[in-house]
């Protein structure tokens, strides 16, 4: 009665196609204070930090090229997460965890001077579970004395711990040639976003609004009762699943489950897995409730889709339970709250019956399209020589910025460069925005716009 089935569960990786080289990412992770900073400055030789976009990599992940003994590697680094005390410990193994998730080998920093701490313990357990090659770095080993504490570390079971000293440099070059006989030739994981396999799908949204019965009506009841097992015994899994005759592959589904009823912290869980989730995804449908006053947690998830340069699908859950009263509030709030996101096509749904679930596919496939859409050169520069010449930009003190010229440097998601004659005007800016994306039919992407202003 519907189309939808469950394929195997290991078989996504055939399903993905080879990809173009990526230097070999080491992550480099520990607690707090430990000397990541310090050590990663050293290993790039403390130029000033060149920070790199890895491609499909979030913004709060921070990535650096080095080079040592003429092999180029990425440095990869999360931040940005503000911590709180309670529950410290499997927070910074959850956050280092989406490090090690794109990285070929580890970089484990402890400071030998204090010891294996609680805190190091969660991010060993998290490690061992990982099974990547791990360099365990004993950090802040300044001289002979300290030796000592380094050889304390081996009860970690990561074999020989790495006395350095990230201040002064001691050690450190021993420690990178342990790290180039881990690394592999070119990265397995680090680019989390190849072109090819099945689409990428990530189901967000605050806590129950229903994300799970939706995985529930897409994947079928059966298979989540198995992956409960699986989700607690080994990585996170992503589950295959069936839509309208073709395989999609909806990403970090175990960890959608783990999380769900946590008690503890459950906000920063949540923000944790939306980023998790999007790091893998394509596409990230966001679940909102309309039983329910559009929250704050809801613009954020948004938000947090815009910026990691997803495309974007709204789904308007429970609308059974939509009564006159809510229906009106509703449009208004579609009106005002979710103008910034008007461009993404939306369903309405319902997670627990699965009432319109089958409009999924053509929302995704309309967002997606979207999202790998490349304009040649050419029609840009009509489209933008027809605007310019119909609406040109307003007088600025006896000036007029003019566009010279406009070029698509990349897709997934579209990013474009203007080359101008002078800063244009926001408004402008964002009249250009809607006029590329209404002539181009850019809906379900973000879309970015930069400017090259030429002295
Ligand atoms: P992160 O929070 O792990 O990134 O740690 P930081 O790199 O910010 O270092 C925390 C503190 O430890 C800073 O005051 C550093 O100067 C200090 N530190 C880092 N590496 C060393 C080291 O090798 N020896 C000593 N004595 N101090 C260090
Ligand atoms: P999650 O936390 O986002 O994964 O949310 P769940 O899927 O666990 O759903 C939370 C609660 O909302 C459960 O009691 C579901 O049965 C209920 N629910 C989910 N979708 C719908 C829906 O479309 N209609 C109604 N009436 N209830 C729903």
């Amino acid at each position: 009665e519907d189309d939808s089935a469950v394929l195997s569960g290991e078989d996504w990786e055939a399903l993905a196609e080879e990809d173009d080289f990526v230097a070999p990412v080491l992550a480099v992770v520990g607690r707090p204070n430990v000397g990541k900073s310090t050590l990663v400055n050293r290993i790039i030789g403390r130029r000033e930090a060149v920070v790199e976009d890895v491609p499909g990599v979030t913004r709060d992940r921070v990535s650096y090229e080095a080079e040592w003994s003429g092999v180029d590697f990425t440095l990869v680094d999360t931040g940005g997460w503000e911590v709180d005390a309670k529950g410290i410990d499997r927070m910074v193994a959850d956050q280092a965890e989406r490090a090690v998730d794109v990285a070929d080998a580890v970089l484990f920093v402890v400071d030998a001077t204090v010891g294996a701490t609680a805190t190091d313990e969660a991010v060993v357990k998290m490690l061992r579970r990982k099974g990547k090659p791990v360099i365990l770095v004993a950090n802040k080993v300044d001289g002979p004395s300290t030796e000592a504490d380094a050889a304390a570390l081996w009860s970690l079971g990561f074999g020989q711990p790495w006395p350095v000293s990230s201040l002064h440099g001691r050690g450190t070059g021993d420690l990178l040639d342990a790290v180039l006989d881990e690394l592999p030739e070119e990265s397995a994981y680090g680019d989390p976003l190849p072109e090819g396999g099945p689409r990428r799908v990530a189901l967000l949204g605050r806590p129950n609004v229903g994300k799970s019965s939706l995985l529930n009506q897409l994947a079928g009841e059966e298979r989540v009762v198995v992956n409960e097992v699986a989700g607690t015994t080994r990585d996170p899994v992503d589950e295959l699943v069936e839509l309208g005759g073709r395989t999609w592959r909806f990403v970090d589904t175990a960890g959608l489950r783990r999380r769900q009823h946590m008690a503890q912290g459950a906000d920063y869980y949540a923000s944790l897995r939306t980023a998790t989730a999007l790091d893998k995804a394509e596409v990230a449908v966001v679940l909102l409730a309309v039983d329910e006053v559009l929250s704050e947690q809801d613009q954020r998830i948004l938000q947090q889709v815009i910026d990691a340069g997803r495309a974007l699908v709204l789904a308007f859950n429970k609308w059974d339970l939509l009564d006159e009263d809510r229906r009106r509030y509703l449009e208004r709030e579609i009106d005002q709250d979710l103008k910034h996101v008007e461009w993404a096509p939306s369903i309405n749904l319902s997670a627990k019956t699965g009432w319109h679930k089958d409009k999924l596919t053509n929302a995704l496939d309309i967002a997606l399209e979207a999202w790998d859409r490349r304009i040649s050169t050419g029609k840009l520069n009509a489209f933008l020589g027809e605007l310019v010449a119909a609406h040109p930009h307003p007088l600025r003190g006896g000036k007029q910025p003019r566009i010279l010229f406009g070029t698509q440097v990349s897709a997934r998601p579209p990013k474009f460069v203007l080359f101008t004659t002078g800063f244009l005007d926001p408004g402008y800016r964002r009249f250009i925005q809607r006029r590329l994306r209404e002539t181009f039919d850019f809906r379900g992407t973000p879309i970015d716009i930069q400017m090259r202003v030429r002295e």
